[in-house]
């Protein structure tokens, strides 16, 4: 786990931050971000606020340009399956600065600020840092009854690897026309990295210790009767941990921010909105609507990304009617598969029984996979359901969302696949009428669980046999494996300052993981930033779909 470069440092308190973007003026009642009070009007569509130091385009770096690529590829590479259906628009919103957590001084949350306005707070002695990952500063003369709370929206895109969520808030803005619309923009986006498959790896490793103990020590003993039973509602631990770490993280935003309502998708296909019996127009099979991006990826999943004729994965992907329209078929689910572009072509208006009537067996497979409902989506919906649960205790309302609804958002409005774009996207957005994400916060706190070290105090070989036996304890020299630390290296190849998550030896020669590589260090040479909790922290820059837009050079750090 890699954390923060030391280059990008920007405060001696401060973990780095994005440049400020412009500076804000001191105390104004314009600039008050974490209280939302006196914001000058927003020019619609731009998500641009000068009065609040914002300029477009800015203060983004030279990365942008690997951005930008990465996003085309990625595009490309969406569209060459068939997934994503062209759409002639790109992102026309602003990006942003990603904002830092505000407490007040009663350690309650307040708006969340722009980090060059903590920083001008830090440096008045206004505000101390209350904690430097994800960085949260206190005020140390408001109160939260001083203070101007609007409230800020949390949603959530559940993943099976990782999980996004993202800070949002909500406005409601008059158009052109007078006509009220939202204007959504993003404020932090955290992504959250499970650690499911070591998980169930090492429920393996176990179970394979103690077969090997059983068969070893306990041969002759009878075997125990099988009364064991799972309590109602049991997930397997790889899956509880994604549910617990997801909630825990949810729990940790509303204690730093200001948190009115959840949003989270939930289900995958909204069997609803799909609405069977309605004919697909046909701008819905290719793009477009609701429904037809419903409909889309559910036949994505339930065939597997394939043609559903010659098997064909990786290329461009079409809606073919078992029945075709021409002939009464109808546009139900269980009478659409997915076919490449030439199957697509060679069937035409044939009827199914007749194009496949030399390949018997593969029409049968074909009809009984259409009538077969899916099952796996079942699988998945019983985690969500759970995890919608673990939120609701958390006392918030909790709106779930379909995960077609999400991709629909995030297609029209121009952005790329990540999980914290996704999640920026679910919810209710009537980008018909108007409605829009106006800015995306450009970096992202990636968010990596690595557990807490493990009760073993020997380590095996790949063969079972014990490589090295671990000390009792597991803190050496003040510094517990996990911790984030700051290295000061006097001389030699690594000489400078590198912040980083450290794994301890019992020697003190700790080993110090930095974006640049590993290397040893001398505790004497550590000092502590933040302990451990059980994850490690990164940050990368988010997936930023501006092509008309040119990179601007970033501005000297001031540090
Ligand atoms: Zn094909």
């Amino acid at each position: 786990m890699t954390t923060f470069p030391a280059g990008e440092q920007t405060h001696q308190a401060v973990l780095p931050q994005q440049p400020a973007l412009e500076s804000v003026g001191a105390d104004t009642p314009g600039s008050r971000d974490e209280t939302a009070r006196g914001h000058p009007a927003t020019a619609r569509g731009t998500g641009r606020k000068h009065g609040r130091g914002e300029t477009d385009g800015r203060g983004t770096g030279p990365r942008r340009r690997h951005a930008e690529t990465s996003a085309s590829a990625m595009e490309t590479a969406e569209n060459g399956s068939g997934d994503v259906p062209t759409h002639g628009h790109a992102y026309t919103g602003g990006i942003g600065a990603s904002r830092v957590f505000v407490l007040s001084k009663d350690g309650r949350p307040l708006m969340p600020c722009h980090p060059a306005r903590a920083r001008e707070l830090l440096g008045k002695g206004r505000a101390v840092v209350a904690r430097q990952v994800p960085f949260t500063i206190r005020l140390k003369d408001r109160t939260l009854a001083e203070s101007e709370v609007d409230g800020v929206q949390l949603r959530i895109d559940p993943g099976s690897k990782g999980t996004g969520l993202a800070l949002t808030d909500e406005k409601k803005e008059a158009d052109e026309q007078g006509a009220t619309v939202t204007v959504r923009r993003g404020l932090i986006s955290v992504e959250l990295q499970h650690r499911g498959d070591q998980i169930r790896m090492c429920m393996q490793q176990r179970a394979g210790y103690r077969h090997r103990r059983r068969s070893a020590n306990c041969r002759y003993r009878a075997p125990r009767s099988n009364n064991r039973t799972r309590p109602g509602g049991w997930l397997p631990p790889s899956l509880r941990h994604r549910v617990d770490t997801t909630v825990s993280l949810a729990r940790r935003m509303c204690r730093y921010a200001p948190v009115t309502e959840i949003h989270i998708e939930r289900v995958a296909f909204d069997t609803h909105a799909m609405s069977a019996g309605r004919p697909l127009t046909r701008a819905e099979q290719q793009q477009g609507t609701l429904a037809g991006t419903e409909i889309r990826s559910y036949l994505l999943t339930k065939w597997n990304r394939a043609c559903a004729y010659c098997d064909a994965t990786g290329v461009p992907l079409n809606i073919d009617h078992l029945r075709p329209r021409s002939r009464g078929g109808s546009d139900r689910v269980s009478n659409l598969v997915l076919a490449c572009v030439p199957c697509n072509q060679a069937k035409g208006s044939t009827p199914v029984e007749i194009f496949l009537a030399h390949r018997p067996d593969r029409l049968a497979k074909i009809l009984r996979q259409v009538r077969t409902p899916l099952h796996d989506a079942a699988a998945m919906n019983a985690t969500r359901w759970r995890l919608t649960e673990g939120l609701e205790t958390l006392g918030r309302p909790v709106h779930a969302w379909s995960g077609g609804r999400t991709k629909w958002n995030r297609t029209a409005m121009g952005l790329g696949k990540t999980h914290t774009l996704d999640a920026l996207s679910v919810g209710c957005l009537d980008h018909e009428s108007g409605d829009a994400i106006v800015r995306l916060p450009v970096q992202v706190l990636i968010v990596k669980a690595t557990g807490r070290g493990s009760y073993a105090r020997t380590t095996p070989d790949r063969f079972g046999f014990p490589r090295l036996r671990r000390a009792r304890t597991k803190q050496h020299f003040g510094y517990v494996t996990g911790d984030l630390v700051r290295a000061v290296m006097p001389t030699g190849k690594w000489a400078g300052t590198w912040t980083g998550r450290i794994s301890v030896r019992a020697m003190g020669q700790h080993s110090l993981t930095t974006t640049a590589g590993r290397f040893n260090v001398r505790y004497r040479n550590l000092r502590l930033v933040q302990r451990g909790d059980g994850y490690g922290y990164a940050t990368r820059q988010e997936l930023v779909p501006s092509p008309s837009r040119k990179p601007v050079e970033r501005r000297a750090n001031s540090s």
